[in-house]
């Protein structure tokens, strides 16, 4: 086992029962927990060549963040709607009940932009496949999906087959 993934804390039934709720506040209240995070999603970026880290909120600016600066990238933050001040793109999709809109500044994307998303957790891959989608919709190519965890039950990876996806720790069920 990684030193990482002593860190997560699982708690059962949560939100709901049925839940394995992988938390992420178990690496962060580690003094090297982020470090170690950071440094081995930095090594799953090695030969990839990209521009700029993008991530959803908010978990995934934790984590995303802290790569792009030390890969010396730029950052975009992808938030829920009505949270970004300058003229956006949005894409809606689906959630486990009702729905849920994303979006970008529409000027923060330059067409051919190679782009790392960059996220804690990949479960049935639709917050990841939205985030491309927003993405890919203003000329931005995904060169790379990178999680720290990944819950293979709920198979993202289909969802994401068209493109790179990696994850540092897999947990077989849901
Ligand atoms: P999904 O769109 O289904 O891939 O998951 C959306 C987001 O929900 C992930 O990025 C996580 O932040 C969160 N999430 C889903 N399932 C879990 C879980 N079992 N433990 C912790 N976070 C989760």
């Amino acid at each position: 086992m990684s030193k990482l993934e002593d860190y997560v804390i699982t708690i059962p039934d949560f939100p709901k029962e049925g839940i394995m709720f992988r938390d992420v506040t178990g690496i962060l209240e580690h003094q090297d927990g982020l470090k170690i995070a950071t440094d081995e999603l930095v090594k799953c970026l090695e030969g990839v060549e990209f521009d700029s880290v993008a991530s959803v909120e908010a978990r995934g600016f934790v984590f995303g963040a802290p790569v792009a600066y030390a890969m010396g990238k730029s950052f975009m933050m992808i938030r829920k709607r009505g949270k970004l001040p300058r003229e956006t793109v949005s894409k809606e999709y689906e959630l486990e009940y009702g729905k849920a809109v994303i979006e970008i500044h529409k000027d923060d994307i330059k067409p051919g932009q190679k782009i790392v998303i960059v996220d804690d957790v990949i479960a049935t891959g639709g917050t990841f496949k939205a985030a491309i989608e927003l993405l890919e919709s203003v000329g931005a190519e995904v060169v790379k999906v990178l999680c720290l965890m990944e819950l293979k039950g709920l198979n993202g990876r289909e969802v994401l087959k068209d493109y790179d996806v990696d994850s540092l720790i897999q947990y077989e069920g849901k």
